[in-house]
C-alpha cells in the first residue's frame, strides 16, 4: 500500500480515486471535500460538497445558496465512509470551521492539512495534531526567515500608537475572512474596549462570527461615522481599501496591515504601510517544521506556497518528501492587498 493508492495530486487538486472525491479542488468536480472557506480552497460549482457547517455557511454567504449541487455537514472527529476510504475532519486552527482532512484506507493514514496554524486563536478551534503516515502540509511561509512572533505584542504596538496619536485614526488592513475577526478579538484581549469601526466589506463575515458566538465587542459601520468621531479610533478594512478613496474619511490616518508578509520590510514599504503588524493565520517556519515532526509521518507532501525549503528540511531529517505542483492555491494573504470578493462586495 502506497500513499499514491489513496491520494494522488492531479491538476484539479488532490484526488482520492477509491473514495471518488477531491480535496479543495481548483476545478469543478463531482464531489469535493473542502478544508475551509478561503476562496482558493472553497470554490463554487461542485456537484457535492462535504465540509464543516461553518465552512458551508461561509460558502453560502460568499457564493449564494446554489453554490453546490448538494451539501453534507461533517463534524470535527466524525468519520464518514466514502467508497473505499474513511474520512475524518480535525480542527486546523486557521479560520472558523477550518479542518485538516484525514483519509484512511487499508491501514494507511494520510492527512491533508489545508491551511493551518498551531498557535492560539480566540476565533476558532485550536489545531489538533493528527498522527499519520503521510502528511500533506501547506508552505505559505515555508522559509526560515518567517517567524511570526507573538501577535499580542503586535497588537500592543497598535494600541501604543493609538495612545500616542489620539487625534489620528488607525486603519488596519486585514483580510475579510478570519484575519479581521482575529485582529478584533486580539484588540479586545489587549484591553481596548471602545467601538471598532468596520469597512462594509467586512460586515457579512464578521456578523457570522458573532452569530457563531465569538464576542468582538462594540462594532460600528465606518460609513455612518462623522470624521470627528473617527479621531483616535481604530477601523478595520480590506487591505486594498487602505489606498482607496474610502480611507479619506479618516482624520490623518495611520495605516497598518496585519499579515505574515509584514515580516518583510520591503513589502510594508511597497504598500505604504506605516505600522506593519506581523500577524498570520498560517504556521511560520517553526510551526511548520514542529508540526511535520510531531505528526510522526515518514512521508511529507508539500504544497501551497514556498515548497523547496521544506522539502529540503524533510530530507535532512530522513523524511521522504515531494513538492506537489498544484496550480491555483495562493492564500488571500498572498494576493498582496487585493481580496477579490472582499473588494468587489465592498460597500464604501
Ligand atoms: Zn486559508
Ligand atoms: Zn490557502
Amino acid at each position: 500500500m502506497r500513499a499514491e493508492d489513496i491520494l494522488v495530486p492531479t491538476a484539479a487538486g488532490i484526488c482520492c480515486k477509491r473514495g471518488g472525491f477531491h480535496i479543495d479542488p481548483v476545478r469543478r468536480v463531482e464531489r469535493a471535500l473542502i478544508t475551509h472557506g478561503h476562496s482558493d480552497h472553497a470554490r463554487a460549482g461542485h456537484g457535492a460538497v462535504l465540509a464543516t457547517a461553518e465552512t458551508l455557511d461561509i460558502m453560502r454567504l460568499r457564493y449564494g445558496e446554489g453554490f453546490a449541487g448538494a451539501t453534507q455537514v461533517v463534524r470535527y472527529g466524525e468519520t464518514v465512509s466514502l467508497g473505499g476510504a474513511r474520512v475524518t475532519f480535525h480542527p486546523a486552527g486557521h479560520v472558523l470551521g477550518s479542518a485538516q482532512i484525514c483519509v484512511e484506507a487499508d491501514g494507511l493514514r494520510v492527512v491533508a492539512s489545508g491551511d493551518y496554524k498551531d498557535v492560539p486563536d480566540p476565533t476558532c478551534a485550536p489545531f489538533e495534531l493528527v498522527a499519520c503516515d503521510v502528511f500533506i502540509t501547506e508552505a505559505t511561509f515555508g522559509l526560515p526567515v518567517f517567524r511570526h512572533g507573538d501577535p499580542a505584542a503586535e497588537i500592543a504596538k497598535l494600541l501604543h500608537s493609538v495612545a500616542l496619536f489620539p487625534e489620528r485614526a488607525h486603519l488596519v488592513g486585514a483580510y475579510s475572512l478570519g484575519k479581521a475577526q482575529r485582529v478584533m478579538a486580539l484588540i479586545r484581549q489587549g484591553g481596548y474596549d471602545r467601538p471598532i469601526y468596520l469597512h462594509g466589506a467586512l460586515d457579512t463575515i464578521t456578523r457570522y462570527y458573532e452569530r457563531a458566538g465569538i464576542d468582538l465587542g462594540a462594532l460600528r459601520p465606518a460609513r455612518d461615522a462623522k470624521k470627528a468621531e473617527l479621531a483616535g479610533a481604530i477601523a478595520l478594512c480590506p487591505p486594498s481599501a487602505l489606498k482607496e478613496v474610502w480611507s479619506r474619511r479618516f482624520p490623518d490616518p495611520v495605516t497598518a496591515f496585519a499579515s505574515g508578509w509584514m515580516r518583510v520590510r520591503a513589502r510594508a514599504r511597497q504598500h505604504g504601510v506605516e505600522l506593519p503588524l506581523v500577524i498570520s493565520d498560517h504556521a511560520d517556519w517553526d510551526g511548520l517544521t514542529r508540526t511535520i515532526a510531531a505528526t510522526g509521518a515518514s512521508e511529507v507532501w508539500v504544497t501551497h506556497g514556498q515548497e523547496d525549503a521544506l522539502v529540503h528540511w524533510c530530507g535532512t531529517r530522513g523524511l521522504k518528501a515531494r513538492p506537489l505542483a498544484i496550480v491555483g492555491y495562493g492564500d488571500e494573504d498572498e494576493t498582496d492587498g487585493v481580496d477579490p470578493r472582499g473588494a468587489a462586495d465592498a460597500t464604501p
